[in-house]
């Protein structure tokens, strides 16, 4: 199954009977018809943090698959009741120990978490505050770099985007 039907569930969450895909606007959706549940398919939001010292900034290296071992920024999923820019700050802080401030918002990016999760990442512009660069979480390793020229492969294209603008950025600006 193709599309977002392929992550839709078979049996109601709630009462146990087979859903039904119903049709809201051309817009397949696995529906109750016994108790009125209704999946709803989106993507995942995810924010980011760009974090610069002069003309490199903060990658981390993924410890754990998908695509363990190549690097991203500093980010994860926004949890139920968080706000995205408190996510960007708490997944710095965790995966790099450093504390940052969130200035501002770089960039919105559809991406895919391998191997089918559509995800919508929010990216900020950080600044750092204190705390020491240490990888943690589910960082292996933690560093700065010329965002044109990272220690390995990057793993997420919306990551490889937001690293394509700062270089041009750089670039244009002379850095
Ligand atoms: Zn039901």
């Amino acid at each position: 199954m193709s599309g977002p039907l392929r992550h839709a569930f078979r049996y109601c969450p709630q009462c146990r009977q087979p859903l039904a895909v119903g049709d809201e606007g051309g817009v397949g959706r696995p529906s109750c018809s016994a108790c009125g549940f209704v999946q709803y398919l989106n993507p995942s939001p995810a924010a980011a943090a760009v974090i610069r010292r002069g003309n490199l900034v903060c990658l981390v290296q993924r410890k754990f698959a998908p695509k363990a071992g190549e690097w991203t920024l500093p980010a994860g999923f926004i949890e139920y009741d968080e706000a995205p820019d408190e996510a960007a700050r708490r997944e710095t802080r965790e995966e790099t120990g450093l504390d940052v401030r969130i200035d501002g918002l770089l960039a919105v990016h559809q991406g895919v978490l391998p191997p089918d999760r559509p995800v919508i990442l929010i990216v900020y512009a950080a600044t750092e505050l204190g705390g020491e660069l240490l990888a943690g979480d589910d960082a292996a390793a933690v560093g700065f770099w010329p965002p044109d020229a990272p220690p390995g492969p990057i793993a997420f294209s919306s990551h490889r985007r937001v690293l394509a603008a700062l270089a041009a950025a750089d670039r244009e600006a002379g850095r």
